[in-house]
Order: C-alpha cells, then structure tokens, then sequence
C-alpha cells in the first residue's frame, strides 16, 4: 500500500497518510481539516532536490564553495 504525504491547507500540517483504496477519506490529524492536498509520493526520500554539484558561490573551474586553491 502506498504511503502519500499530504499537507494540510488551513494549518499548514504536513502529515503522511497509509492509503488504501480508491477513494481515501483523509483528514489532517491536527485540526481534522477536509481541506488538505496530496503531495506527491516519497519512498526512501528525505530532503530537497537540491543538486550536489550546484555553482553556488564557488568559480567555475572548482568545485569547492570556498575556492582557496585555484586562484
Ligand atoms: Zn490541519
């Protein structure tokens, strides 16, 4: 059974909810909201999307966020 992540619109509660069934009947635990959007489903993931290898503040011929060694 897949697990969804859901957030809850009036209280900004974010919750995963055990889903079985085509229509699930799915209610924030904190303020027991209807009014709630199912984000998309995360198996084993945790944290951004952020790529490792972004140009961040370094220069382009590193890698390395401080730079110390190129120039
Ligand atoms: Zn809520």
């Amino acid at each position: 059974m897949p697990i969804y992540e859901y957030k809850c619109i009036d209280c900004e509660e974010d919750f995963e909810e055990l889903v079985s069934g085509m229509d699930p009947d799915v209610s924030c635990p904190k303020c027991s909201s209807r009014n709630i959007k199912k984000k998309l489903s995360l198996f084993g993931m945790s944290g951004g999307e952020k790529p490792a290898a972004s140009s961040g503040s370094g220069c382009s011929s590193c890698s390395s966020s401080s730079c110390s060694s190129c120039h």
